[in-house]
């Protein structure tokens, strides 16, 4: 039986305003919807579609939001696979996997295939190869090389892939023709938070009146995650308490104890 190595959506319904903050970022894609909605307004001027772009940023801050959406601006199937599943999941396949998720992609093209945690399979080759290397991951590397170059510049596939360790990558990923564009996707500022903890106070039962600024105060460092993690924590935190709102005090209790979330997760770490 073959496990599924990748996922397919066809009906992306994320789109740019899911993504709050992140203008630069947003802005920068936008030249990537354009071709996929319209491939052709480029090609039949000589021009060549770029290959791939990378996300790179921190954790949790929305570069496989910011990667979904692309395909629910343009309307194109959204292809997904995480690097780390790769090598840990399919031994001695990793290359044949590869060539099979290009394959479908390009049936469906134009289209996106996404690649999270790209670091797993795209860290410089020949480093750790003290006990003859680690071919399979060069192996899947290797593929996804030549997968991108072997292209042809009308497939009108376009491949994102995101990490927050560009510094590891593997330099040849970066050449002309393959991952040439870096979007950076930083954690949000204090005006960014706001309109993240907008987006993520929609769905829920609030009281009247809540100070999106002073919520954005209570907490610095935090990515788009921990924001949506604290909005879910305090509908938790009032349902607990039998409220029928959510209210100030339990986006408090909810902040204090991401925070205590965080510390303790830190502290694993160093
Ligand atoms: P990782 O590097 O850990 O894979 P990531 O950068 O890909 O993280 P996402 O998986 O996109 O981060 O973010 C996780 C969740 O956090 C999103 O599904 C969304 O709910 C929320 N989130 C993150 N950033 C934003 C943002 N800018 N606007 C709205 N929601 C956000």
């Amino acid at each position: 039986s073959k496990a599924r190595l990748f996922d397919e959506k066809n009906d992306v319904k994320t789109t740019f305003k899911d993504v709050a903050g992140l203008e630069g970022a947003k802005e920068e894609i936008q030249e990537i919807v354009e071709f996929l909605k319209n491939p052709e307004k480029f090609t039949n001027l000589g021009g060549k579609i770029p290959k791939g772009a990378l996300l790179v940023g921190p954790p949790g801050t929305g570069k496989t939001l910011l990667a979904k959406a692309v395909a629910g601006e343009a309307q194109v199937p959204f292809f997904s696979l995480s690097g780390s599943d790769f090598v840990e999941m399919f031994v001695g396949v990793g290359a044949s996997r590869v060539r099979d998720l290009f394959k479908q992609a390009k049936e469906k093209s134009p289209a996106i295939i996404f690649i999270d945690e790209i670091d797993a399979v795209g860290r410089a080759r020949g480093k750790n190869s003290m006990s003859g290397g680690n071919d399979e991951r060069e192996n899947t590397l290797n593929q996804l090389l030549t997968e991108m170059d072997g292209f042809g510049s009308n497939s009108n596939v376009i491949v994102l892939a995101a990490t927050n360790r560009a510094d590891v990558l593997d330099k040849a990923l970066m050449r002309a023709g393959r991952f040439d564009r870096q979007i950076f996707v930083d954690l949000p500022d204090i005006r960014e938070r706001a309109e993240i903890f907008k987006v993520h106070l929609a769905p829920l039962k609030k009281v009247e009146g809540l100070d999106l600024d002073f919520l954005a105060k209570q907490t610095p460092g935090f990515s788009g995650a921990d924001i949506a993690n604290v909005c879910n924590e305090a509908a938790l935190i009032a349902a607990r308490n039998n409220k029928t709102a959510v209210d100030k005090q339990d986006f408090l209790d909810a902040v204090d104890r991401i925070v205590g979330g965080l510390e303790k997760k830190n502290k694993i770490i160093t």
